[in-house]
This record gives C-alpha cells, structure tokens and sequence, in this order.
C-alpha cells in the first residue's frame, strides 16, 4: 500500500508554517489547487529525515519542521525525485515506471504543496523569470532565497518575493554606525532602491565594517552611504521613473528606517519628527544605540501600532519627571561636541536585527517590532521586548483601533504579556482589522 498521509508541524512546538501561509497571496503567488507547479521541487532549504518506518520529517529546527506521514518507502525515495528538474508528466511517467497508483503522484504534489514543503523551479512569474535570467545575481542570492522558501508557502512564493525586493524603495535616515550598515545590509539582500538621508560628512567614527569605509572620511555621509549600498548590491536594479515631488514622505517609500547618529533620538524618538510619516501612513521602523543598549523597534504602522508619540505619551505617565529629563537631554545635545557611546559590535548587531525586522515587514509579514522594542544592553545582551502600546491622548490614532490596549501602571507586567503575545498573533489581528496587503511593501 502507498500512501502520503498528513502534514503536521513536527514536535510539540508550534510552527510559523501557517502565518506564512496567511499572506502567501502578498506577491501574487497562484493557488496550488488552481495550477499545479511547473517544475515541482521539495524545498531543499529543509533537511529530511525518517522519524520511524512511515513518518518524514522536513526541517530541523521547531520552527519550520514539519512531519508528513504515513509515507511508504516507495514514496519516499519518489521525494527524490521532485527537484525541480521534472514537469508534472515526466513525474507521473517515473510514478508508473516505480509502480506507483495511477493519480499518487499527483496526489503527492498535491498534499506537498498543500503542506508548503514544495516549491516550483519555474514558478514566480515574470519577475521571478527575469530574475532567474541573471544567473550572478540569483548565485548572490540563493542562501536569502532559500531561507524566502521557509517562510513562504505557495510553489514559486519564494524567488516571487526575491524579485519584488527589487522594485521596493526604503528611505533610512542617519547614515552612522547602524544606519549606513543597514543601508548596505538591505541593499545587499535585494532590495532595489536605497534612499539614504543625513547631512554632514564621514567622521573616523562612523566608520564601520559593512558601513562607511575609512576612505571616505571627509565626503558627504549620505553619498558615501549611498557608495557603499550600491557596492553592497548583488545588481545594478532596474532604473525606476520619475518620483512624485509632492513631499519627502508621500514618495511611495515602503518603509522609512529611522537610524539616528544622536542618541537622544534613539532613546527617545521625536514625535514630531515622524508627523508626516504618520500622516501619510508611512510605516516606519526606529532603530540606534544609546549608551549601552542597542534598539530595535518599534516598527510603527501608523493608525494601528504604537508611534513615537505613543511612547512619549506613556513614558509621561509612568514617570512624572521624564519631559523634564527629556527637555534637558535635548538642550543638551549639540552644545558639547562629543562622540556619543556606540560599541561597534552592539551597532552591528542592531544593524543586522533591524535589516531582517525590515525584511521580514517587506516580504508581507509583521515581525515583533510592531508596537515593541526590542533591547539589548552591554555586557549581559539579553534581548528583550518593551510594548509600546497606543496611547489614547496619541493624534496617531492607534489606540482607537487597538481597543482595550491602554497603558496600566506597572511596565514589568508589559514586559511580561509583551512576551505572551507571538507575533504572529499580533500579525492575525493587525490582518483582521484592514483589508488585505494594507501594509504590505508596495511591488
Ligand atoms: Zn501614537
């Protein structure tokens, strides 16, 4: 008897297999039940192995391992055979010749991609193909594709969400340790357009590895900045037409990073600074090192997650003495020069952390910066997440959508649901309360 039986999230943990399939329509990946993949393959990205005689495992890792059984031996050395190299036909022939049922094979492909672990060799669409095409550029690529697959579910999701990097704009504004990093960092995972926005010149101290070389010292920082995306990218992409001029913030920017050189800003992000932004319902991550702690987050998607406003407003309530403290770290700043503390190895860490929140937000997903923090402080570098929730006196308007969020009294308890709360939660119900793709990267 041969048979392929169900697919169920390997261990007791559970798995991002159903988020990602959630949103697997964000780039226009077709229905398996619709249109069967061209050229199926098991996605490689997850290693197999045999549990007891009739259950397969794919993956390794609780977080995207799955097991699929009953499976008989028969079948499995057929999972051999789907590595993108055969059409559905040539399949089946290879079915008939291995003596397999008539209609197993297709029922295979069927409960595989039902399950997510296939992919399609072919599939994509256009951009995907074109993609494909430039075969330097896809060899650059191929571990971030392979680690797309994980996170995708639909045959041909994958190299569909790689390409749409491609036609994506993101503004980062500062351009030091951290902010020129990420800039280089997206750049250098596909993403088409950088747009990186400072004003001054390279100091010794902005330089970095990944960032701003030592040979630009002295040039313009956003220039350089821009220097070192543009080498960091696996291709030239495509040019794009002219912008719209009306305004920095309505440019039709995916995300704006928020990467400030000052470290009252990263402490203590400015409201006003991030009006426009709010208003034109750009989304917009915040990240930076103050002192010894690096941050990431929040991720703001205005109307519907905490804001900077937000954090200020809830800030001034537990703390009485905090927009004293705040006026006085403002006036402050500026008035000595001095070099702010910014440990290289933390700043990269924030760097690398707020690429893949980016990422993660482009390719359709709502990591766990939205409406948190996510801190790190020298020398115990524990990660943890600090809520930001919506604040009713907030013009952002996120704690009218977020009803039954507002602040108590007690931050440790925050902390505490923060951690309570997986984002894929957070995801389900951001998801709920706007149409599809409302925050989704513009492609
Ligand atoms: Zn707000």
């Amino acid at each position: 008897m041969v048979s392929a039986g169900s697919a169920s999230p390997a261990g007791s943990e559970r798995s991002t297999y159903s988020a990602g399939k959630s949103d697997s329509s964000a780039c226009g990946g077709h229905s398996t039940d619709s249109m069967a993949p061209l050229a199926p393959l098991v996605k490689p990205a997850l290693k197999r192995g045999w549990r007891d005689l009739n259950t397969v495992q794919f993956g390794m890792t609780p977080a995207h391992a799955m097991t699929v059984g009953p499976m008989d031996t028969a079948t499995g050395s057929f999972l051999d055979l789907l590595n993108g190299t055969r059409g559905l036909e040539l399949l089946r022939e290879e079915g008939r010749r291995m003596d397999l049922p008539d209609g197993h094979v297709d029922g295979l492909v069927r409960r595989l991609a039902r399950a997510g672990l296939l992919d399609d060799a072919k599939g994509g669409g256009p951009a995907a193909d074109a993609l494909r095409s430039k075969e330097g550029v896809l060899d650059r690529l191929r571990p971030d594709l392979a680690s797309l697959s994980l996170t995708t579910s639909e045959p041909g999701d994958a190299i569909g969400r790689l390409a749409a990097r491609r036609s994506l704009r993101v503004q980062i504004r500062g351009a030091g340790r951290v902010g020129a990093l990420v800039a280089s960092l997206l750049s250098g995972a596909g993403v088409g357009e950088i747009d990186v926005r400072d004003v001054g010149r390279v100091e010794p101290w902005d330089v970095g590895p990944g960032g701003l070389p030592a040979e630009a010292i002295g040039d313009r920082r956003d220039e350089a900045a821009r220097r070192a995306a543009r080498r960091s990218a696996p291709d030239r992409p495509p040019r794009r037409g002219p912008r719209p001029s009306s305004g920095e913030d309505s440019t039709g920017h995916s995300l704006v990073i928020i990467a400030p050189r000052d470290d009252v800003a990263v402490h203590a992000p400015s409201p006003s600074a991030a009006e426009a932004l709010i208003t034109s319902g750009t989304p917009h991550l915040y990240a930076g090192v103050v002192e010894g702690t690096g941050i990431v987050g929040p991720l703001v998607l205005p109307g519907e997650t905490g804001c900077a406003g937000c954090l200020d407003q809830g800030r001034a309530d537990r703390d009485p003495a905090w927009p004293r403290l705040i006026a006085q770290w403002r006036s402050g700043s500026g008035r000595v020069r001095r070099v702010p503390p910014c440990d290289l190895a933390l700043a990269t860490t924030v760097a690398g952390l707020t690429a893949a929140h980016a990422l993660a937000f482009l390719d359709g997903h709502v990591p766990s910066s939205a409406g948190a923090r996510w801190e790190v402080s020298l020398p115990g570098l524990s990660w943890h997440a600090r809520p930001v929730w919506a604040h009713a006196a907030c013009p952002c308007g996120a704690a009218e959508k977020g009803e039954g969020e507002h602040p108590s009294e007690d931050e440790e308890s925050h902390e505490t649901m923060a951690e309570q709360r997986p984002s894929d939660e957070l995801s389900r119900k951001a998801d709920a309360k706007r149409p599809a793709g409302t925050w989704r990267a513009h492609v």
